[in-house]
């Protein structure tokens, strides 16, 4: 059995004059949570319209469980599940008939049992009855997410799917998506949000259409061959533009009421007091720290 459920080669997309992907190459193994981290405009929805034919590419080549778009588009709308940032429910159908609509479009016939499958999956049995536009933000998403599997797809495919999410609905969507895995389903999702590409099993970081880095969380994470520090001071505002100043740092970020200072190898506490001591900066409290997704993803747009 073939392993890799999307397997794409120096794919590049050009919209007229801009380069939304450039020369991409990835794989994702089936079985696995895979994220695209990148800011806007990085590319990653493209990426993911392109997995699900929505897009043909510029030039590159694109497998989908080891079929070609061109060839095989039948085959592989009914192996894939897409959930896009503007996914639409119809407000004036009920939770179920959002539900049958979909597995008309996707031409099933006996569904009924994955439908009570999903509904108690994930929890919104109870609402079935219930005309979409009343539902909360969470249970929306919900119910978008159940209408994309309905046809029991391998390969599900989220456009940053808990954008405007609640933290506490953010938390059930994740729960779901672990109970998906453990049927060995693939996820392919874009995310903004660095948090949630550490959850995944591998990350790719893309910027202005390129891979930036693509591997475990654990090892994007050993990019950084710095050592950054949390500085937590009083009026970190005006330490961060003071700090900006000294040419120790190769970086200096704001965290809220912290600020991350990255130095070369060699800079230690003391060494780091010594400069802060210069600038009359009051350290509350100086500690190396292990670089954050959001660190690395700076520091290597940065080097871009
Ligand atoms: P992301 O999802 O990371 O925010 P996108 O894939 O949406 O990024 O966009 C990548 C680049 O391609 C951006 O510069 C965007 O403006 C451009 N782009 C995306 N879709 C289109 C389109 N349909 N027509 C023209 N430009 C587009």
């Amino acid at each position: 059995m073939n392993s890799i459920a999307i397997n794409a080669k120096e794919l590049t997309k050009n919209f007229n004059d801009v380069i939304a992907l450039d020369n991409l190459t990835l794989k994702v193994n089936q079985g696995e949570i895979f994220s695209i981290v990148g800011p806007d405009g990085a590319g990653k929805s493209t990426f993911i319209r392109i997995c699900c034919g929505i897009l043909t590419q510029t030039s590159g080549e694109l497998k989908i469980f080891e079929l070609n778009w061109n060839l095989h588009r039948k085959e592989i709308k009914s192996k894939i599940g897409y959930l896009s940032q503007r996914f639409s429910l119809y407000g004036d159908l009920t939770v179920d008939e959002n539900i049958n609509f979909f597995a008309e479009i996707h031409n099933q016939k006996n569904y009924q049992n994955r439908k009570e499958e999903l509904l108690e999956f994930t929890r919104l049995k109870k609402f079935r009855n219930t005309f979409a536009e009343y539902l909360s933000g969470g249970m929306k998403q919900k119910l978008a997410l159940a209408c994309c599997l309905i046809h029991n797809p391998k390969l599900l495919l989220l456009d940053e799917p808990t954008v405007g999410v609640d933290p506490v609905s953010r938390r059930e969507f994740w729960k779901i998506l672990s109970e998906l895995l453990k049927t060995g389903m693939t996820i392919l999702m874009a995310t903004p949000y660095l948090d949630e590409a550490e959850r995944c099993n591998r990350i790719a970081l893309i910027n202005r259409g390129k891979i930036l880095a693509c591997d475990v969380p654990q090892k994007i994470k050993q990019f950084i061959k710095d050592k950054i520090f949390e500085v937590i001071c009083p009026d970190t505002r005006t330490v961060y533009h003071t700090l900006l100043k000294e040419d120790n740092f190769l970086n200096v970020q704001m965290f809220g009421d912290r600020l991350h200072i990255t130095t070369a190898k060699d800079i230690n506490s003391q060494a780091l007091l010594n400069i802060l001591n210069k600038y009359q900066v009051k350290a509350l409290s100086i500690r190396e720290i292990i670089p954050s997704m959001e660190d690395v993803f700076i520091a290597m747009t940065k080097n871009q």
